[in-house]
């Protein structure tokens, strides 16, 4: 016999505060799943999800990977006959899984919480103030120039120790939070259920390639643009991750700091990827905004990676256009709040909406072993 329901309405508080405030008008007409074109015919959603939402079932939500297969369209919200939102719910429900699986929990409450916002911005400002302070720049100490007598942000704050050290603690601190997570969500997702597919590398490798073609964004009908301005920014980050492979080379093999010319093949891709990442965040932004009167704007939580991403980019382009032109303190200040920005996005990269892309790639990952995607409607159409 199955177990009798039991309501947390605590929870379901908790999903409406995280943005999920339109879930009570939901009346299980069943539209959303008819219209959602990344739901498969025999584990449809998203209908369910307002169920156990409205019944603050948590376990039913968290356990449960189509909280994560869904991409947010926002096709089931532009149908609903009652403007329930479903894909807010779904996407508040994201949230407080990110809130649940990241540890350490205190850090991911700050990131979703705007009291907490200017701790999170201080906490880095003052380390590399701090570095500043050692390296003797507020006590008179001349900040040297680079080679041929160049402003050099490599002679300002050397990479070693100044910059490696701490970025290479948040990488391995960012990688520890998402390792713990992503174990502690699968464990959650499989217990019980028997992974018809044992090949779980080549699940991960079709997820790799859906994630590359952005395969299902192509689906969403209502909100086109999320696709191209999604894809910019996803190849704007593998552009910078490359950009910082080969500065590190340069830095590390070669003995080479910077800056480099113009025309040197790590200030093309760094120069083109921070543009692609420009245009691909307005275009976040302008689609936001097109979409608003039925989606909602959005909430802190999307915003502040918003923000961040966008300070990353504005601020890059700031140091560096300063340091071509020789502007010593404004150009030496903007390259700190550029390190700032850099470090907020990765350091808290487990507990934002960034975490979004492990979560997700971890629930496709699943699906697909647990041959839940066989039958998606759009691909069954096609
Ligand atoms: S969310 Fe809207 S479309 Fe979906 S079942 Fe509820 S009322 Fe119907
Ligand atoms: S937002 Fe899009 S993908 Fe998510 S449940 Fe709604 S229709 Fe499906």
């Amino acid at each position: 016999m199955d177990k009798p329901v039991k309501p947390d309405l605590q929870f379901a508080k908790e999903i409406i505060k995280a943005g999920g405030e339109s879930l009570k008008k939901c009346y299980q007409c069943s539209t959303c799943t008819v219209v959602c074109q990344l739901s498969p015919d025999k584990a449809p959603f998203p209908r369910k999800e307002m169920l156990y939402a409205q019944w603050g079932m948590k376990e039913k939500l968290f356990n449960n990977p189509d909280i994560w297969l869904c991409h947010h369209c926002g096709d089931c919200t532009a149908y609903c006959p009652r403007g329930a939102k479903p894909g807010e719910v779904l996407g508040a429900v994201r949230k407080l899984m990110i809130q649940h699986y990241s540890p350490p929990k205190f850090l991911a409450k700050w990131v979703a919480d705007p009291k907490y916002l200017l701790l999170l911005f201080l906490f880095p400002l003052l380390l590399f103030l701090g570095e500043l302070a050692i390296l003797g720049y507020f006590s008179g100490t001349e900040i040297p120039r680079g080679e041929g007598g160049v402003m050099a942000y490599s002679a300002f704050l050397p990479a070693v120790p100044w910059i490696d050290v701490p970025f290479m603690a948040i990488a391995a601190f960012a990688v520890i939070c998402f390792y713990l997570g992503v174990k502690k969500y699968w464990l959650d997702l499989t217990a019980g259920v028997e992974l018809k597919r044992k090949d779980i590398y080549n699940c991960i490798y079709e997820t790799i390639k859906d994630i590359l073609l952005h395969k299902k964004f192509q689906f969403c009908t209502s909100n086109k643009g999320r696709y191209s301005a999604h894809m910019l920014v996803l190849y704007a980050f593998i552009g910078l991750a490359i950009t910082t492979g080969i500065a590190a080379f340069y830095e590390w093999v070669l003995h080479w700091p910077s800056p480099y010319p113009q025309t040197n093949i790590v200030k093309i891709i760094g120069n083109t990827s921070g543009i692609a990442l420009l245009i691909g965040m307005f275009l976040v932004i302008v689609n936001r905004a097109k979409n608003s009167a039925q989606q909602g704007i959005g909430s802190y939580f999307d915003w502040f990676l918003i923000t961040v991403i966008f300070g990353v980019g504005i601020t890059g382009f700031m140091a560096q256009i300063l340091r071509l032109a020789e502007v010593e303190t404004l150009g030496y200040a903007s390259y700190i709040v550029h390190l700032v920005f850099v470090f907020v996005l990765f350091a808290y990269a487990p507990h934002s909406k960034m975490a979004h892309m492990v979560y997700r790639a971890t629930a496709m990952v699943f699906s697909k072993a647990a041959m839940r995607e066989e039958n998606i409607k759009k691909e069954e159409a096609a």
